[in-house]
């Protein structure tokens, strides 16, 4: 009998429409694994199957999700990895969760991630540090760590994680498995614990780029409940393409990132040649701005938090510390319930937006967005995609950044103009550095989610990573 958690969540999924796979004992394969886990990937593990009268007959058959913890799960611990929340059991379900378990994918497990996703490294969890699975004295990236050690150690078949500005693909590169950032507005962020709203995207972790497409099509949708949510103009289909003919990659000329490693440059540069072996041009592209992506990204993404996290106030949600008072209680629950990045983030935020600040800072990182934005739409007048790195180094040892946040910020060069212009971007695995997973980030238009992941799954097929030494872990 051959090990049905080795089975992508496509296959599992087939098999069990087959009458092949019990579905009941295939969540029973995977919350054994789960709760098994020791990288401190997961914050909660269901203690039982659920009912499967009907579900083989559903499009995502039964394959058990796991889901980051900052999705409000009913009656289950959404603690967004911040000790704010401990204890946190919402009246309800995220709108995307509530939709993938009615397309058939119940829920297996919560998964770490950096406090309020404020994060490259999953060590701002209030609920201890994820290991990667290729090597456990390493970081598995962030803030999405947990579902990205979940997915590529084979403890989940897939996972929801969130992209605000890199927390889908960095984790995804850092562990060598797919992730895909939709485009901002086609998921709903009902139910999600808000980070960056403007921003904020969640999107699936997968072992390959056809489930990436799978699990998407059943999150897209436009919902009442998120006034930014809109309808797909297309149906996402499963990729195909085995071919690049006709298709342009432009490599963008301003975005070479100094503090890129040689090896993760060397898997780019050979990742290109395939795609060029697959019939593609590549070519270079001007993105004059995105250089200052980072820069306004540490501005817009703090303002934004420092409003979205008031309501954490001792009241409503999650923890409280007494006082006598109070303004004593708020200040406390606040100093004694959020870490230090998140406070970080919230001087920050609270500064940027502040009377005769708020257009030197905000108001000026926001033109800034608009110009990266433009940079990008100018862009795909000439080229299919952009391609870069996505992240610039391999995973780095725990500990080796945490005393230095703009040391740890640089992680999010490639990704953070792509998502300030809310643009879809795939990371698929490109091959190893020192041992260890390099990504290779394919961003499209908007709405461009079929081109991306089709031309994803042309390399994807062509570059045959091998994710064993992932899985070992
Ligand atoms: N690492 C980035 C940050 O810390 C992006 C996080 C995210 O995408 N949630 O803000």
């Amino acid at each position: 009998m051959t090990d049905i958690t080795a089975l992508t969540a496509k296959q599992a999924a087939d098999a069990v429409a087959s009458g092949d796979l019990d579905p009941t004992e295939l969540f029973e394969a995977y919350r054994a694994k789960a709760a098994a886990d020791d990288l401190n990937a997961y914050t909660w593990v269901a203690d039982a199957a659920p009912a499967a009268n009907g579900v083989a007959t559903t499009p995502l058959a039964g394959v058990p999700l796991a889901v980051k913890d900052l999705f409000a799960t009913k009656g289950v611990p959404s603690q967004a990895g911040s000790r704010i929340l401990e204890g946190y059991r919402p009246p309800y379900t995220a709108s995307v969760v509530e939709r993938l378990a009615q397309a058939g994918a119940p829920l297996l497990a919560k998964t770490n991630q950096d406090e309020f996703a404020m994060g490259s490294s999953n060590e701002n969890s209030a609920y201890g540090p994820v290991l990667n699975p290729w090597d456990r004295t390493r970081v598995p990236g962030g803030s999405s760590g947990g579902s990205a050690a979940a997915v590529a150690s084979g403890s989940a078949p897939w996972a929801l994680g969130t992209d605000t500005g890199g927390s889908i693909r960095q984790p995804a590169a850092l562990t060598g498995i797919v992730g895909l950032k939709p485009t901002y507005g086609t998921v709903s962020r009902y139910g999600m614990i808000a980070f960056a709203s403007s921003l904020d995207q969640a999107g699936p972790l997968t072992r390959d780029v056809t489930d990436a497409a799978l699990l998407y099509r059943h999150m897209v949708g436009q919902d009442h409940c998120d006034s930014t949510s809109l309808q797909h103009p297309e149906e996402i289909v499963l990729p195909t393409a085995q071919r690049l003919d006709g298709i342009t990659l432009g490599v963008p000329e301003d975005l070479t990132g100094e503090g890129v490693e040689a090896g993760v440059l060397a898997r780019f540069e050979e990742t290109l040649k395939v795609a060029e072996e697959l019939g593609a041009k590549v070519v270079r592209v001007a993105l004059p701005h995105a250089d200052y992506g980072l820069s306004a990204y540490y501005v817009i993404a703090p303002a934004e938090a420092s409003s979205n996290l008031s309501r954490f106030d001792g009241v409503r949600y999650g923890k409280r510390v007494d006082a006598d008072d109070l303004l004593t209680m708020y200040t406390t629950t606040r100093h004694d319930g959020f870490g230090a990045e998140v406070k970080r983030r919230i001087m920050l935020g609270t500064y940027a937006l502040s009377s005769g600040y708020y257009d030197a800072y905000y108001g000026r990182a926001q033109r800034v967005r608009t110009k990266i934005a433009e940079d990008f739409a100018t862009a795909f007048q000439t080229v299919d995609f952009v391609v870069t790195p996505t992240a610039p180094t391999v995973p780095f040892k725990l500990g080796s950044k945490t005393s230095d946040p703009l040391e740890m910020y640089l992680n999010d060069y490639f990704t953070v103009p792509i998502s300030l212009a809310g643009l879809p971007a795939i990371s698929i695995p490109a091959g190893l550095s020192e041992g260890l997973p390099v990504g290779f980030q394919l961003a499209g238009p908007a709405f461009s989610e079929n081109r991306v992941l089709d031309a994803a799954h042309a390399l994807e097929q062509a570059i045959g990573f091998d994710a064993t030494a992932g899985r070992a872990g």
